[in-house]
């Protein structure tokens, strides 16, 4: 119901409609986001990977990194990508943990050039969600119920995220980004979204 402030549905999560923040995700605010063009519906939901450094999971260099806080000194990766302004609206850890940078409403950094359906600039009309991972490593699955909990509760909200408007990295942006890789199991998704249903 439209009516009411925070969504919950039966995954567990609820969405502040005003705040544009999930209640239950840990909230670590980001500088790297403006507002959404006017009247952009949000109507993608954009699939990555993420781990820091390359392939370590469990760090807190992601938080880092989308607060630009990222230290150059600390790993030769870092110091490629320290100074880079970028964000997602989300990411799910290797054990389920929801973490929220950016409110839904703003717009988050993500997506860069891309495309979908014809429409170019994703991050304007698209949520952002990043997975703990790598191209090739098994999600676990703890991320799958979390990320199938995360697009239940937000096709609730924003009810033009149909599962057809899921789509990966790769998909809006091929020959230029990989994430979230072979490794990552669409009808695996599939399977979660439908027990949640
Ligand atoms: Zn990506």
């Amino acid at each position: 119901m439209t009516s009411v402030r925070s969504v919950t549905v039966s995954s567990g999560l609820s969405i502040d409609r005003v705040s544009g923040l999930i209640n239950e995700a840990r909230q670590v605010p980001s500088p790297n986001c403006d507002d959404r063009p006017e009247d952009a519906a949000i109507d993608l939901v954009v699939v990555h990977s993420i781990s820091l450094p390359p392939a370590e999971f469990g760090g807190p260099w992601i938080d880092a990194l989308f607060t630009n806080t990222l230290d150059p000194q600390l790993h030769p990766y870092f110091r490629e990508i320290h100074r880079m302004r970028v964000s997602s609206h989300l990411l799910i850890r290797r054990d389920g943990e929801l973490v929220q940078y950016v409110p839904l409403h703003r717009r988050a950094w993500h997506a860069g050039a891309s495309c979908f359906a014809g429409r170019e600039r994703c991050n304007d009309f698209s949520i952002g969600i990043e997975l703990e991972g790598t191209d090739e490593d098994p999600y676990e699955v703890a991320q799958y119920q979390r990320l199938a909990a995360v697009i239940a509760v937000l096709e609730k909200v924003y009810p033009e995220v149909t599962r057809d408007r899921l789509a990966g990295h790769s998909d809006i942006a091929p020959g230029r980004k990989t994430d979230p890789g072979s490794a990552f199991e669409w009808a695996r998704l599939e399977h979660e979204l439908e027990r949640i249903a």
